[in-house]
């Protein structure tokens, strides 16, 4: 083995992460113990899924366990493991880089107010690194299993890090902590104690210490295990504090913040199957892009698979935690689980579950909870809802199944107030004339509110739904109905508003009265709008655009054209408010090119009022300056 040291430097972002885990979590800075012990048990957990087909990886050290070692004199807490270990290579890129894609990115782009932030340096899972919160030289030595060579890893987290040749007597993973001045209590026996007992007691391999029993001059050692070391997923719900199941969340998920809800769960039967699963509290930067599911899989307590997709449908991509089969086999492979008939059953608890738990959610009315440093009054279904609404309406569009459940754990603005509303509530309020949900979709809240398209709906004092996200009217068209009402979007088709017979007449007649200027303005507009009609819609703006009532909406051929589609434009249908002084101007004009200026003027105001450009904005400008002007 190679005697000579090399030294790599750390990858820049390594160092930009070291210096704010430093900085930032020094009030927390306990944590590390969580965090090595967390990887020591993710490396037992390796080994032992690696041993189910290695029959002799495991060899006479069969005893899988995490150890303490404390050093008083020379102030050092090792934390050793015989799990997986790590070659030389390992070390340098597990422990020099950060892995995760995106993150590189995203620390690029923040600002030094930002990265002071512990919501978004959790995003990293700085894991390893909150060592160097405690010590300031760091040594891991490291024997992979399977192999005799051990590696030697060291830092002083100042920009780079030695590799050399070590000794280690059997495979598995020891982390040296020197610690620093401040830190040598975690020497001692009753600190690391508390830590162990307040952050990592559901662990579930055994965590030992040497502790000294006896007084004086006849003291002895001996070594003893300092958690329950059982998996916490298999005790009693009653057994299991919040605490702990908090402490279990976080060193599962490396989310600084407390996880949101739970939902801790059994079934027995013809499968059985034990689930602790979370909600977190914040979306982590890159959660549309990241398809990775964040639920373990076991089976009969042994780890099988990190990223267990087969189990959870893409859009419950937000949930974390565990599942643990008691039918799949141990040797289960992506092959097997895609093709057996227990994932299928796993999967649908795994949604019906967390449906569950979300109705209970949104059901919950206003509690007291800590939100980015205050307490507060909140809902917590509000809060999951603005991180990860987004998904569930992803769910809506794919999840045929689920469907109707997510349908009515949707939330949107809506006219009334600036609250969250589901449809559920939205129906129970309809007046009884009211035959339809009614929606407005636009970029901003401020454009949606202010849309001439509501004018009418809310003068008879009809709610609108105001829908932002570039989704929405995907996910409105998926679902068609709610309660068995239509939904129905302001901006499509005709309203079919609840009229009176004498309502009706005087419309007619208004109709018929302006027949031959609605031709004209189809005559002047033709390359523009494909019909032009009289509608009651409006009750303060002279005219607005809208599509077939079956036909896909301007702001949805927008959204497809910069999402790289090749959608052809289609004409709508331009609407004019004939009770508005400006279109019965518009009757008395006579000379053509004055009618066409103003013609064009209302089309482009009406683009204007749905947040959208005019064609020639130039030219818009100049026929409104000319009319200022009193042309
Ligand atoms: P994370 O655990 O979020 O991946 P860490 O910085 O804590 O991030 O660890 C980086 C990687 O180093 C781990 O993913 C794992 O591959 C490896 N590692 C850390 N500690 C150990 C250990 N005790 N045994 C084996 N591998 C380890």
């Amino acid at each position: 083995m190679s005697a000579t040291v090399e030294k790599h430097p750390f990858q820049a972002e390594v160092n930009e992460v070291l210096s704010l885990v430093v900085n930032s979590l020094y009030s927390h800075r306990e944590v590390f113990l969580r965090e090595l012990i967390s990887n020591a048990a993710d490396a037992l957990d390796q080994l032992n899924f690696r041993a189910l087909t290695q029959h002799d990886l495991l060899g006479d050290d069969k005893e899988l366990r995490i150890e303490l070692i404390r050093d008083e004199k020379a102030h050092t807490l090792t934390i050793r493991d015989n799990g997986v270990g790590m070659t030389r290579d390992e070390l340098i890129g597990h422990l020099g880089t950060i892995a995760r894609s995106g993150s590189k990115k995203l620390m690029q782009s923040l600002s030094a107010e930002q990265k002071k932030d512990l919501t978004l340096i959790g995003q990293f899972g700085v894991g390893f690194y909150s060592a160097f919160l405690v010590a300031d030289t760091v040594t891991v030595v490291s024997r992979k299993a399977g192999s005799d060579e051990t590696w030697v890893w060291e830092s002083r987290a100042q920009g780079d890090f030695e590799i050399r040749g070590g000794h280690r007597a059997t495979r598995g993973t020891d982390v040296i902590l020197h610690l620093k001045q401040d830190a040598q209590d975690y020497a001692k026996e009753w600190p690391v104690r508390e830590v162990v007992h307040k952050y990592s007691d559901y662990v579930r391999w055994p965590i030992r210490m040497q502790v000294e029993r006896g007084k004086d001059d006849a003291t002895t050692t001996e070594w003893q295990t300092l958690n329950q070391a059982r998996a916490l997923w298999t005790r009693p719900k009653s057994e299991v504090e919040p605490q702990q199941y908090e402490e279990f969340y976080k060193s599962l998920s490396h989310d600084w913040h407390q996880p949101l809800a739970w939902t801790h769960f059994k079934v027995e039967g013809a499968h059985e199957l034990t689930g602790l699963l979370f909600l977190p509290e914040k979306a982590p930067f890159d959660l549309v892009e990241r398809r990775k599911s964040g639920v373990r899989l076991f089976v009969k307590r042994v780890f099988i698979m990190d990223d267990a997709q087969e189990i959870v449908p893409e859009w419950l991509r937000f949930v974390r935690g565990v599942v643990d089969s008691e039918d799949l086999p141990l040797n289960v492979s992506r092959e097997i689980l895609q093709k057996d008939a227990t994932t299928r059953f796993i999967r649908k608890q795994v949604v019906a579950k967390t449906l569950t738990l979300l109705e209970e959610l949104a059901a919950e009315g206003e509690t007291e909870r800590e939100v980015d440093g205050e307490k507060q009054k909140v809902r917590r279904y509000e809060l999951f809802w603005t991180e990860f609404g987004r998904l569930l309406k992803e769910g809506v569009y794919h999840d045929l199944e689920a469907r109707d459940r997510l349908a009515a754990l949707l939330r949107f603005r809506s006219s009334r107030d600036d609250g969250w509303h589901g449809l559920k509530d939205y129906v129970a309020r309809m007046p009884a004339d009211q035959k339809a949900i009614y929606y407005t979709a636009a970029d901003s809240l401020a454009v949606a509110k202010a849309s001439p398209h509501i004018e009418a709906l809310q003068k008879r004092g009809f709610e609108v739904l105001l829908m932002t996200d570039a989704i929405d009217e995907w996910i409105v068209d998926a679902l068609r109905e709610f309660g068995e009402k239509p939904l129905v979007s302001a901006a499509k088709g005709a309203l079919d508003l609840p009229e009176t017979e004498a309502d009706k007449q005087r419309k007619e007649a208004r109709e018929k009265e302006l027949q031959p200027l609605l031709e004209r303005v189809q005559q002047a507009l033709a390359d523009q709008v494909k019909a032009v009609r009289v509608t009651d819609r409006l009750t303060d703006s002279p005219a607005c655009l809208v599509s077939d009532e079956h036909g896909m909406s301007a702001r949805q051929e927008r959204v497809l054209r910069e999402a790289g589609h090749d959608v052809p434009k289609q004409k709508r249908i331009l609407e004019l408010n004939p009770g508005h002084p400006v279109v019965q101007k518009l009757q008395a004009i006579t000379d053509q090119a004055r009618f066409a200026d103003w013609t064009a003027l209302l089309h482009d105001q009406a683009l204007l009022a749905e947040g959208a450009l005019p064609a020639d904005p130039a030219a818009f400008s100049r026929r409104l300056a000319a009319l200022m002007a009193g042309g």
